[in-house]
C-alpha cells in the first residue's frame, strides 16, 4: 500500500509540512532543521512478500512507503536508471566470510557507498527539475573523497550544473582524477589554491549571499537530503531479510562518522525490518560512541586517521535520530543542539534511556591495520580501512549472534594502507587503473570568494 499523504516536517518544528518532491528540492529546512517523514511506516505485514526481491524491486516497495507524490511506475523507471551504472547485478551483493557476512556497497561508479544514495539523488533531481521547468547549480566543497560521488551522481544530467571546489595538491592523485577525468560539460572542478577550510568558507559565503543563491538556484548535495537516507534504508531491509533466521534478523555493523549511513539503519529498524541491532563503529573520532555510551554529546579534537571519510566531529544526521529519540519534541531538540553549538557538552535530560538496539564502539589505528591483515590471512578477502573499522567492531559482537558488516569502499580507493599492510599490491580496480593517464580537466582558482563567484556566474545554467 502506498501512502498518498506522506509529508515531511522539520526537526526544528517551524517549517510547514511538504510532500516528498518538495522535501528533496528543499534539502535543509528553512528553519535550519532537517526534514523527516511525519510518520515512519510499519512494514511488518509486508515483509513476507518482500523476501527474495532484487534491490530495485525492493527499493520500489520500501521507497513507495515514503513517497506520496510519484506513481509506482515512475518510481520504478527512476530506480532502473539510478542503478544502471552499478557493476554487480545484485547492486549490493553479500559475501560470506564464514561467521561474518559482508554487504558490499561499493559497486557504483566511484567505488564507495555514497553512490547508492547519490546516483538516486542525481536521477531524482533531474526528473523533478525537468518536470517543473527548473534548473539547479550545485556548489560543493570536498577534501577529496566525497566530491567524486557527487559529480558522478549528476554528470550529464539535464537542468543541472555542478561546481566542486577542492584544495589543490592536498587530495591524492587518484581522488583528483576521479573528479577531473569526468568528461561531461556540466561538471566543473575548481582546484583552489588553499585548504579545505578555505573551500568550505567560500561555499558558506556564497550560500549566505541570498540574492546570488536565488539568482542561480544554488543547491547542495550534502548528506542532509532526505532522499539520500531513503536510498540507504533499502539495503538494511534487504540485509535483514536475507539473513533472518527463525524470526530473528542479524546485527548490522556500520562504519560511520557523520551518522548518515547508520541513521538509515535506524529508520529500517523503526519500520520493523528484521534487524536484531545496529553496531555503530567509528575510528578515533568517537563523539558518537561517547554519546551512545554516556548520553553526553561533546566535540573533541579531529583526528586524522586511515579512514578519512569518517574523520568528522559533527554528525549532521544525528539531529534526525535525536528528534525521533525525543519523541519529536522540537523544543527539547533545539535546546540540545543549542547547548552543543555553544561549545558546551549537551546531555539528554530526564534520562530517557537510549535505544538498546544500538551499540557503539571505536576502533583505533593499530586494530584497523591488524584487521586488514588478519581478514586477508584468514579469508583471502580484502577490506579497505573504513570497512576494516566495521569488521573489527563486528568481531567484538559476534558471539551474540550473526553479524553483517557493511563494506563502504573498494580497497583500491585506499591502496597505500591496504597494500602496505598486506605486503603486496592487491588493492586494484580496473576502473581506477583506467583513470591513470586519462584526460583531466580543471580550473585553478585563488582561494577568494570573488574568483569563485565570477566563475559560477559565467558558467551557471
Ligand atoms: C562517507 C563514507 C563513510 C561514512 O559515512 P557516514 O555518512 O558518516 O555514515 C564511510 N566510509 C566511506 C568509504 C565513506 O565514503
Amino acid at each position: 500500500m502506498r501512502n498518498k499523504h506522506m509529508h515531511y516536517i522539520s526537526t526544528r518544528g517551524e517549517t510547514p509540512a511538504m510532500p516528498f518532491q518538495d522535501a528533496v528540492l528543499t534539502g535543509l529546512a528553512p528553519d535550519g532543521g532537517l526534514l523527516l517523514p511525519e510518520t515512519i511506516p510499519d512494514v511488518r505485514g509486508e515483509l513476507d512478500s518482500w523476501r527474495g526481491l532484487g534491490f530495485v524491486e525492493l527499493a520500489e516497495r520500501v521507497m513507495g512507503k515514503f513517497i506520496g507524490d510519484m506513481s509506482a511506475v515512475e518510481l520504478r523507471a527512476l530506480l532502473e536508471r539510478s542503478y544502471a551504472r552499478f557493476d554487480d547485478p545484485a547492486i549490493v551483493p553479500i559475501r560470506d566470510l564464514g561467521s561474518l557476512k559482508i554487504m558490499e556497497l561499493f559497486h557504483g561508479p566511484t567505488l564507495a557507498f555514497k553512490d547508492v544514495a547519490l546516483q538516486f539523488l542525481g536521477t531524482l533531481f533531474e526528473q523533478i527539475l525537468t518536470e517543473r521547468g527548473l534548473r539547479m547549480n550545485i556548489l560543493g566543497a570536498t577534501s577529496g573523497d566525497t566530491g567524486s560521488a557527487a559529480i558522478a551522481g549528476v554528470q550529464g544530467r539535464d537542468g543541472i550544473e555542478i561546481f566542486v571546489m577542492y584544495p589543490e595538491g592536498r587530495t591524492s592523485a587518484l581522488q583528483e582524477l576521479q573528479m577531473t577525468a569526468v568528461p561531461d560539460a556540466n561538471v566543473h572542478c575548481l582546484a583552489i589554491d588553499g585548504s579545505f577550510d578555505d573551500c568550505q568558507a567560500i561555499m558558506k559565503s556564497l550560500f549566505n549571499d541570498l540574492p546570488f543563491k536565488a539568482k542561480h538556484g544554488l543547491g547542495a548535495v550534502n548528506s542532509v537530503n532526505w532522499a539520500r537516507v531513503l536510498a540507504q534504508v533499502v539495503y538494511y531491509v534487504q540485509a535483514g531479510l536475507a539473513l533472518e533466521r527463525n524470526g530473528v534478523g542479524p546485527a548490522i555493523c556500520v562504519p560511520t562518522g557523520n551518522f548518515g549511513n547508520i541513521f538509515a539503519g535506524y529508520v529500517a529498524l523503526k519500520m520493523g525490518a528484521p534487524i536484531d541491532r545496529l553496531i555503530l563503529a567509528t575510528n578515533d573520532n568517537d563523539i558518537l560512541v561517547r554519546f551512545f555510551n554516556t548520553g553526553r554529546y561533546q566535540r573533541g579534537a579531529v583526528h586524522f586517521t586511515l579512514s578519512p571519510s569518517m574523520d568528522i566531529q559533527v554528525a549532521s544526521n544525528f539531529e534526525r535520530f535525536l528528534f525521533l529519540h525525543l519523541n519529536r519534541d522540537s523544543d527539547a531538540l533545539r535546546a540540545f543542539m543549542e547547548s552543543f553549538a555553544s561549545g558546551e557538552e549537551a546531555r539528554l535530560s530526564g534520562g530517557a534511556p537510549l535505544d538498546d538496539r544500538i551499540v557503539a564502539t571505536s576502533v583505533d589505528r593499530d586494530t584497523t591495520l591488524r584487521t586488514i591483515a588478519e581478514t586477508y590471512r584468514d579469508t583471502g578477502y580484502i577490506v579497505d580501512p573504513h570497512t576494516a573499522v566495521g569488521v573489527a567492531a563486528a568481531r567484538r559482537f559476534e558471539s551474540d549472534g550473526p553479524v553483517l558488516c557493511l563494506a563502504t569502499a573498494h580497497p583500491a580507493k585506499f591502496p597505500e594502507s591496504v597494500d602496505q599492510t598486506i605486503g603486496k599490491p592487491v588493492a586494484r580496480h580496473p576502473a581506477l587503473e583506467a583513470l591513470k593517464g586519462a584526460t583531466s580537466r580543471k580550473t585553478s582558482l585563488p582561494a577568494e570568494v570573488g574568483a569563485v563567484r565570477e566563475f559560477v556566474e559565467r558558467h551557471a545554467l
